[in-house]
């Protein structure tokens, strides 16, 4: 019995007709696949993209120099050099990353007191060089501004959880 019902499959081609009814069921569903990068899809508030260094609402630096980001960071990618200021409070006078070495585990972000250091949305900052992958405090203050309120939001979303 079971011979002849393996014949009469195969002689109905009954496999190809399910795979096809399967693979036409498909056609009237909703694509799972966009079309990248005309398409994005969306991040989560915890996405660990390139780097960027906040301020304040006035305009002043967050980082206070502690160097715990560059303690921290397992693959030694980050660089700080800091003096105190006339007014005695410490700022760095080089931040460096080398986002080369970066993993993007996101500890620098978890180590830092005041929230300056923080990883953005952004995923798109292929090079064609090493070298421009070596940023520098400007680069990183320009990211943080240019990101500051989907920062600030994405610390909001993350702070029950830290
Ligand atoms: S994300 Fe990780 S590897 Fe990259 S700079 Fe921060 S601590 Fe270092
Ligand atoms: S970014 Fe944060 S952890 Fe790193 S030196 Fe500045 S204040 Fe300290």
């Amino acid at each position: 019995m079971a011979t002849l019902d393996r014949f009469a499959r195969s002689f109905l081609l009954a496999e190809i007709v399910s795979g096809m009814a399967l693979t036409l069921s498909y056609v009237f569903k909703p694509k799972a696949t966009i079309s990248y990068p005309h398409e994005k899809a969306p991040l989560s508030p915890r996405f660990k993209g390139e780097h960027g260094l906040r301020r304040y609402p006035n305009g002043e630096e967050r980082c206070i120099a502690c160097k715990l980001c560059e303690a921290i960071c397992p693959a030694q990618a980050i660089t700080i050099e800091a003096e105190p200021r006339e007014d005695g409070s410490r700022r760095t006078t080089r931040y460096d990353i080398d986002m080369t070495k970066c993993i993007y585990c996101g500890m620098c972000e978890e180590a830092c007191p005041v929230d300056a250091i923080v990883e953005g949305p952004n995923l798109e900052f292929a090079t064609e060089t090493r070298e421009e992958l070596i940023y520098q405090k400007e680069r990183l203050l320009d990211n943080g501004d240019r990101w500051e309120a989907v920062l600030a939001k994405r610390l909001e979303l993350d702070a029950p959880y830290r």
